[in-house]
């Protein structure tokens, strides 16, 4: 009898061909959450999930006693109970790598927008504002030249990182959990205790997972630590900043400007001050969201959840243990 899936991501019909060549598939689109009726009625005899952005809660679980793997479309993994999962033998499978280069991509261009205040300035020219030459209430920053820090300097922040040292010339600083001496060479980046980075960088970047380590890593003892003229750019979880210190720091000018892809909220309500500052660029979270990264981060999940069904190693695990307690 084949194994049943519950597909709740988007995946598009080779995809789901794929899936249903060794499998029973169940989609559910635009699942909104895990209380849709037809997605609880169909838990009990699930073995594997497929999809991105479900909060899996222990109790969740439970009423998925066959469950063996989820393959989750994103390299976060936050919404994830990993000990729980690992406790129960069931195998979390994420998509590093295939949307490195994408979300480095949307990192640098926050970097870029802020500074040299994109979004502010085009929505100018369109309310045809443009009646004369700009002048200095015009002018942005300079990126090219300046002082990159990395808050994290895995993946996503090295490639960030890259795009600044050798694309602008910029001098990179980072504080992550271990050192990364092959990155040092590549791009003479320099290893800075966390405050010491804050205080150095003309822009600082937030790049580490969302752990409870890492919640609220940012706030106002931080924003205090930077420089007015600093630019602040969160592409990780909006929940490794505290939210309220940001919109404060901003609204005093402690710092400069933001570019932001993630909030603590999502969707961000439109009572938010945040996307009706000046100095501020929002986006709806779209670090990985072009058509080729989306289809391959899909495609590892798929590749996943077939061979960790099947009973091979997938590609990509997050809780290792589980596998080898298998
Ligand atoms: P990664 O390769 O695992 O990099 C994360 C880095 O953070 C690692 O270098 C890690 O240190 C460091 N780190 C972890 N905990 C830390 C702590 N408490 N203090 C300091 N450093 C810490 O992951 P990635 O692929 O770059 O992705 C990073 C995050 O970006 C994801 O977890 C996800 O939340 C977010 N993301 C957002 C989007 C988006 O659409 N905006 C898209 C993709 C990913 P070690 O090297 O020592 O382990």
């Amino acid at each position: 009898m084949k194994k049943r899936v519950l597909a709740y991501g988007r995946l598009n019909d080779t995809q789901l061909a794929q899936l249903a060549e060794h499998f029973e598939v169940q989609t559910f689109s635009d699942l909104a959450s895990a209380d849709d009726p037809d997605f609880r009625a169909a838990l009990p005899g699930a073995h594997g999930l497929i999809g991105a952005s479900l909060t899996v809660t222990p109790e969740l679980l439970d009423a998925a006693p066959e469950l063996e793997t989820i393959a989750t479309i994103s390299v976060g993994y936050d919404n994830y109970p990993v000990d729980e999962l690992t406790r129960r033998g069931i195998l979390l499978c994420n998509t590093p790598d295939v949307l490195t280069e994408t979300t480095a991509d949307t990192g640098f261009l926050l970097v870029m927008a802020a500074a040299r205040r994109a979004v502010e300035l085009a929505e100018w020219v369109k309310r045809g504002d443009w009646q004369a030459g700009v002048g200095p209430e015009h002018f942005g920053s300079d990126v090219h030249g300046k002082t990159l820090g990395m808050i994290g300097f895995g993946r996503i922040g090295a490639a960030i990182a890259r795009r600044g040292a050798l694309g602008f010339g910029m001098r990179v600083l980072y504080s992550n959990a271990s050192s990364k001496p092959a990155l040092e060479a590549e791009l003479g980046a320099e290893h800075r205790e966390l405050d010491a980075l804050l205080a150095e960088s003309d822009f600082v970047c937030v790049t580490v997972p969302l752990t409870v380590e890492t919640e609220h890593l940012i706030g106002e003892r931080e924003f205090a630590l930077m420089k007015p003229s600093a630019i602040f750019v969160n592409i990780a979880r909006g929940k490794v900043v505290h939210e309220a210190a940001l919109i404060e720091a901003l609204e005093m000018g402690r710092i400069r400007a933001a570019g932001l892809d993630v909030f603590e909220q999502e969707p961000l309500s439109p009572e938010s001050p945040l996307p009706h500052m000046t100095n501020v660029v929002a986006l709806p979270h779209i670090g990985s969201a072009t058509h080729e990264t989306r289809t391959a981060m899909a495609q590892r999940a798929v590749d996943n959840l077939i061979l960790a069904l099947n009973g091979e190693r997938p590609i990509s695990l997050v809780n290792e243990s589980a596998w080898r307690a298998s």
